[in-house]
Formats: structure tokens, C-alpha cells, sequence
């Protein structure tokens, strides 16, 4: 595509970054097919090329964005599929978040959307304040589709919809020592997902820890930022970036680190790309590129390390690849492989490339799309007649489990309990050995 940034524009790192994005895509639309909400809405405007030209238009011209490009990034999912279907090689999660920094430092939302924004960057990446949050939720849940039928109030009946109608305890911050060690990881104990799905986090630690793995949780690290991030919250993100990159050195240059395991995708896809957040920073620049280069989904660990021999136990499993794991990080097969060689039985639904409308905070401020992919990839899923659904992401796991009719699991705890761990609990039906 061509450009014509003006020469002091592209002074500026970040346009000149998002400049050579736009520049490598050659209009030829293939993205369009794959992308979630031009499936859904059929809207050019709704696709990545159509994003393309808007966000094009809206830097290159150093705009304040109009109403109706914010509505069209605002629908995006950053679900990255396009980027995985582009021949092209073209970046567009790092022009998507130049360009929502942009509508975030130039745009005045209306009072509402300011408020719901307001409140989930405040609560959401603290783990306190959440729970708090939800135990308050779930006391106004009845609410929920009384307060749907007002346009202005459906991200507040989407939170108080999303909120578990009871919270399980807290997440341990313990992790054993071991006397002799193959290995040593730090693990992201991030923010939402201790809190929803404390289970998550202590059947890594086993399974890490049966392999002779040790695990530790670096002092002083918390949310990895990306919550804020994709609100254009280009501050908040770089400071709980820079405030990890911290915690995570100091283990490095301490007993030292073989990884840093994550176990929820889209943190996992942020972490990875803390090295380009933080390349302009002459003090954080090399540490966060360290860091990124060290960061791993906890499935592409598994897969390096060796695991006991697995007991599947005739369960099937329908394997939903999130999509900040498949086209963010690329991790397609280890997940699958994993399962099957722990003698699971694994299917993938059909459309396995799209989004099931999680995308953090997506299915809080864009509730309708959400609401509508959530039960396309319910509705995928249930023609698989499994089990149980794995995935390796806290928000997706959320969001299915209100449309797949299944209970819905992290893969790390069907592989712990198939190789000794305890059965999650969802999957009393089954028989604990
Ligand atoms: S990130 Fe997803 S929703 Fe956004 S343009 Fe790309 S494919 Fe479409
Ligand atoms: S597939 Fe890539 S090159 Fe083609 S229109 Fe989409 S972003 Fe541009």
C-alpha cells in the first residue's frame, strides 16, 4: 500500500513502525475471509484491510479519529487471524495498538464508554479489586437482562453476566522447592486468572514440579499489562511491563530462569512482544527483549520436557486453540500433541481459526459480536459429542463455558491428571482413576 507520511511524522518511532506495516500490505484481501467480524457483519469496514485504510488515513493525516472509525477498530478483536492467513507478512497487532494508543490520546468517548473503560482498567489487572468486583457482581446478576435492554448499560449486564455466581479460594502463592532440579521456570501468576480459576495455576505447578521442575513466582511481578493495552492505555501497559520486566531480571540474574511459563495465551502473546513495547526505552530495551525471548506458553515447555506416561481414560476432549495462542504466538500442534500422547482422544471444531469472542475485555464492551461468536463456537463445539473442552486461556475458557454445554478446562489440567494429579473438579462424572 503506498504512503505519504509527512517526513517529521516519521520522526516518530511509532509511525514510522506502523508506516512500514502499512506499506506491506497488497490490498489482496485474503485476510478478509478468515477475519471474525467481517464474517459476521460482512462489512468491508469490519475487515483488516478495510482497518488497514482507516487507521492509514486516521495516522497518516494525523487525525482525530471520526465516530465511525473508533465504532470499526473498536469491533476489532485482536484475535490476529488475519495475521496468520496475510501472504504478505503484514504486523497489524502492532498497527492495531498504535492505532488504538492514537484513538485513546485523541478521542473523546462518550461518557459511558469512558466510565466501563475507567472501570476495567482499574479493577480488572488487580487481583483484589477483582474479586471484590465479582463478589459485588455476583449479588446484581439477577439484573443482568433487565439492565440488557438498555443500549447504554449492556456492558455493565455483560460484566454482571460474566461474573461466576460463586468465587473458588485463592490462588496459592507457594510453590515447593525441589532438593534436585531438571530445570527452573517463573510463572506469570497474573490477574484474572488466579481468581476465576485458581485450578489453573496449581495443576501447573504439580505437573512442572513431578517432572522435577521447579517453579517460583517472582516478587514484585503482577498483570501483565495487556488488558490495558488493548484500550490503548499505552502508559499503564508500558509501566506493568517495565514493572514485570523487573521481576522477572531479578530471577534471571539470581538463581537464573530456563523459561518464563504463561499460563493464560494472551498474556503470553503481550509478554512475547515486551522486547518491541519497550524498544525505544535506552534502560528497558535489552532487559525486555531478555524477558520476551524467555517467555513461553506453558504447552510449548511441556512439549521440550519429558512427562510421565499418561492415563486418558476414554475421555474426549475438544481442543479450542485460542486464538492469541494459534495466530498470536503460533502454537498450534504442542497442545494437541500433549493431550493425545496422554491418552486423550482430541477433536478441533470446525472453524477453528475463529475467535469465540472472548478478547479480554471484548465480551464486556462489544457484548452482541461476542455474544454471537460465543455461540458459533458453542455450537461447534457440541457437534464434536466430547467430553470435556481444553483450552490454555482464561478468557476463552470463560466465554465457552457459557455456550459449549461442556465443562471446559485448562489443557495443563487434563495432562496433570493423567499423569497422576487429582481429577478437576468439572469432571466429577468421571471416575478419579
Ligand atoms: S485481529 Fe481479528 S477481528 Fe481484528 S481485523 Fe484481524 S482478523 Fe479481524
Ligand atoms: S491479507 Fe495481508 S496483504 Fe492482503 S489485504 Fe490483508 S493485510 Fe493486506
Amino acid at each position: 500500500m503506498q504512503t505519504s507520511f509527512p517526513p517529521e511524522a516519521l520522526a516518530n518511532p511509532a509511525m514510522a513502525s506502523s508506516e512500514s506495516v502499512i506499506r506491506k500490505c497488497v490490498h489482496c484481501g485474503f485476510c478478509t475471509a478468515t477475519c471474525p467480524t467481517y464474517v459476521l457483519l460482512g462489512d468491508e469496514l469490519d475487515s483488516p484491510r478495510g482497518r488497514i485504510y482507516q487507521i492509514k488515513d486516521m495516522l497518516e493525516n494525523d487525525r482525530t479519529p471520526s465516530a465511525e472509525v473508533v465504532k470499526h477498530v473498536d469491533r476489532c478483536l485482536s484475535c490476529l487471524s488475519c495475521m496468520t492467513t496475510c501472504p504478505s507478512g503484514v504486523n497489524y497487532m502492532h498497527l492495531v495498538d498504535h492505532a488504538r494508543a492514537h484513538i485513546e490520546a485523541r478521542y473523546r468517548r462518550p461518557a459511558f464508554d469512558r466510565l466501563y473503560r475507567a472501570l476495567l482498567a482499574g479493577v480488572l489487572p488487580h487481583p483484589m479489586r477483582f474479586r471484590l468486583a465479582l463478589n459485588l457482581a455476583a449479588l446484581g446478576r439477577p439484573l443482568a437482562p433487565l439492565l440488557r435492554q438498555v443500549r447504554a448499560l449492556r456492558p455493565l449486564a455483560a460484566m454482571l453476566a460474566l461474573a461466576p455466581k460463586a468465587l473458588p479460594a485463592r490462588a496459592s502463592t507457594e510453590a515447593p522447592r525441589l532438593p534436585a532440579r531438571k530445570g527452573r521456570v517463573a510463572l506469570l501468576q497474573g490477574c484474572a486468572e488466579p481468581v476465576l480459576r485458581p485450578e489453573f495455576r496449581a495443576a501447573t505447578v504439580r505437573l512442572l514440579n513431578r517432572c522435577g521442575h521447579e517453579v517460583v513466582f517472582a516478587p514484585g511481578e503482577g498483570c501483565c499489562g495487556a488488558l490495558v493495552h488493548h484500550m490503548g492505555r499505552e502508559d499503564d501497559a508500558l509501566a506493568a511491563a517495565r514493572r514485570n520486566v523487573d521481576a522477572w531480571i531479578a530471577e534471571i540474574e539470581g538463581e537464573g530462569l530456563d523459561a518464563i511459563l504463561v499460563t493464560a495465551s494472551g498474556c503470553g502473546t503481550t509478554i512475547k512482544d515486551y522486547g518491541f513495547m519497550l524498544r525505544d526505552d535506552p534502560v528497558y530495551a535489552e532487559p525486555a527483549a531478555r524477558v520476551s525471548a524467555l517467555a513461553m506458553d506453558v504447552s510449548e515447555y511441556l512439549a521440550r520436557i519429558e512427562l510421565p506416561a499418561g492415563q486418558g481414560r476414554g475421555v474426549t476432549v475438544a481442543y479450542h486453540p485460542a486464538c492469541s495462542l494459534q495466530h498470536g504466538q503460533k502454537v498450534t500442534e504442542a497442545p494437541k500433541r500433549l493431550l493425545a500422547a496422554a491418552g486423550y482422544t482430541v477433536r478441533v471444531p470446525a472453524e477453528a481459526h475463529l475467535c469465540c469472542g472472548s478478547a479480554g475485555t471484548y465480551n464486556i464492551l462489544q457484548s452482541e459480536i461476542a455474544d454471537r461468536l460465543g455461540a458459533r463456537k458453542g455450537a461447534a463445539i457440541a457437534a464434536l459429542d466430547a467430553d470435556v473442552v481444553a483450552t490454555g486461556n482464561i478468557g476463552c475458557a470463560t466465554q465457552i463455558a457459557r455456550f459449549a454445554g461442556l465443562p471446559v478446562v485448562h489443557t495443563v489440567e487434563l495432562l496433570d491428571w493423567a499423569t497422576g494429579g487429582p481429577r478437576p473438579a468439572s469432571l466429577s462424572i468421571f471416575p478419579e482413576e
